[in-house]
């Protein structure tokens, strides 16, 4: 009773359009006679008052006829009937999923479950961590009323990640990173029989059975969050790291550079995984992130460009024609990553000069005007062209009239 007074006060906090929601599912139910629970990730976060991304919620009962009640006539649900679930996008970005409630079993290790459904002690018991795994009563008469039969209340007052059974980290061993994950997002710690789990789990090569595109997502999601620095080297301290990249050491730059891109911003998967790949020379590693690969791949070149023309970029600010050899090409994401990693003052300098005079900077002549000038194509139009540019980066010649007596003059100079 008290735990319900409790949630309820708090539930009272939310959005109005997150509470309106939950009242509707819940005056639903009734009316077609099932249970409705908010479940999972959504209760936590409203138990320490952090933002609730999105809604989680577990019916006993027929969840895709519940949802088809609420939201059937909108065009963003989706219904699952093979797996008795349904999402509906409400606004951009924050989605409802209703599940029926279900049972897990995991016929090897790190497959997907095999599934039955339910009731809602059993579809808590299949979730990661105790304070995941409770459930919040919607139906009128447990409105606001905690399900907790995992000691979850207790772990989330203490801060501590507990897995509700053993065999967690081995049926699925993502549950490892999202482990890391809570543990920097929330500053947990890691209860001590779960972490001698992990390290079991991890001793036993288990992660290695999960698909590359799951693991792949579970990083990409570390390197979205809170210090993303510390949740690599937990991976490494914990030897899977080693485990799923063989011989691709971190050195103490690269952690530096983790530690100077986290910034929170929607950018931050694509730094850190820049951090690594510039770094590490390493085939799993690239495979893994390869996402990333055309941008890595862009910030590879500059670096090669940075040894010959731009080698002065830390020393001092370069004429608009050499930053935009430089520069020319490179995505906007790439250069806000160098601005957070480069420490030298004047290669800030040079991508802000870059970004605000060269790259808008409009320059009209190409080949065509060299052609309508009797030029034979040939090598010659690339050096006439980039001497041209050259001039009018440099004085900023802006009118197409302008520009074109630039190259006229080169031309009848014979190009010198
Ligand atoms: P986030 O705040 O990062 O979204 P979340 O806990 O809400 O975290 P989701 O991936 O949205 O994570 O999952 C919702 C819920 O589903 C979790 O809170 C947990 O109860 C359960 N869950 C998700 N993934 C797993 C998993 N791999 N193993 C067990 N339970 C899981």
């Amino acid at each position: 009773m008290h735990e319900k007074l409790n949630m309820q006060k708090r539930v009272e906090r939310l959005p109005s359009e997150i509470i309106n929601i939950l009242m509707t599912v819940g005056r639903h139910s009734r009316h077609l006679n099932c249970k409705a629970y908010l479940v999972g990730g959504s209760v936590r976060d409203i138990l320490i008052d952090n933002r609730v991304k999105d809604l989680d919620i577990t019916v006993v009962g027929d969840a895709i006829r519940l949802a088809n009640v609420i939201w059937g006539d909108s065009r963003s649900i989706r219904v699952y009937p093979g797996f008795g679930t349904a999402t509906v996008e409400l606004h951009e970005g924050f989605r409802v999923d209703l599940a029926t409630a279900r049972k897990e079993f995991y016929p090897r290790p790190a497959v997907l479950p095999r599934v039955q459904f339910s009731d809602i002690y059993d579809d808590l018991y299949r979730r990661d961590f105790t304070i995941n795994a409770m459930a919040m009563g919607l139906s009128p008469g447990d409105y606001g009323e905690i399900l907790d039969y995992f000691g979850g209340l207790e772990d989330l007052k203490h801060g501590v990640l507990r897995l509700i059974h053993d065999k967690s980290f081995i049926d699925d061993p993502s549950r490892i990173f999202r482990c890391i994950r809570f543990q920097h997002r929330y500053r947990f710690r890691i209860d001590t029989r779960t972490k001698n789990l992990m390290i079991q789990s991890i001793k036993g090569g288990f992660p290695l059975l999960l698909s590359r595109e799951r693991v792949a997502r579970e990083i990409n999601l570390l390197f979205s969050e809170t210090g993303p620095r510390h949740s690599v080297e937990e991976l490494v301290v914990l030897d899977l790291w080693e485990l799923l990249f063989p011989g691709a050491d971190i050195s103490v730059t690269t952690y530096e550079k983790m530690e100077r891109v986290s910034c929170n911003a929607s950018g931050q998967p694509l730094y850190v995984a820049l951090a690594l790949l510039e770094d590490i020379d390493h085939a799993g590693l690239r495979e893994m992130l390869a996402v990333y690969s055309k941008k890595a791949l862009q910030l590879k070149k500059l670096r090669k460009r940075e040894e010959g023309i731009g080698k002065f970029v830390r020393e001092r600010v370069l004429d608009n024609y050499s930053l935009y050899t430089l520069f020319w090409g490179v995505d906007d994401e790439v250069l806000d990553y160098l601005k957070l990693v480069e420490t030298s003052v004047c290669y800030k300098k040079n991508i802000q000069r870059y970004l605000t005079r060269v790259k808008r900077f409009p320059v009209y002549i190409t080949g065509n005007h060299l052609n309508k000038m009797g030029i034979p194509p040939g090598q010659i139009y690339k050096y006439l062209l980039d001497n041209a540019k050259r001039e009018i980066y440099n004085r900023e010649i802006r009118d197409m009239n302008g520009q074109i007596q630039v190259l006229l003059k080169l031309v009848n100079k014979g190009g010198l």
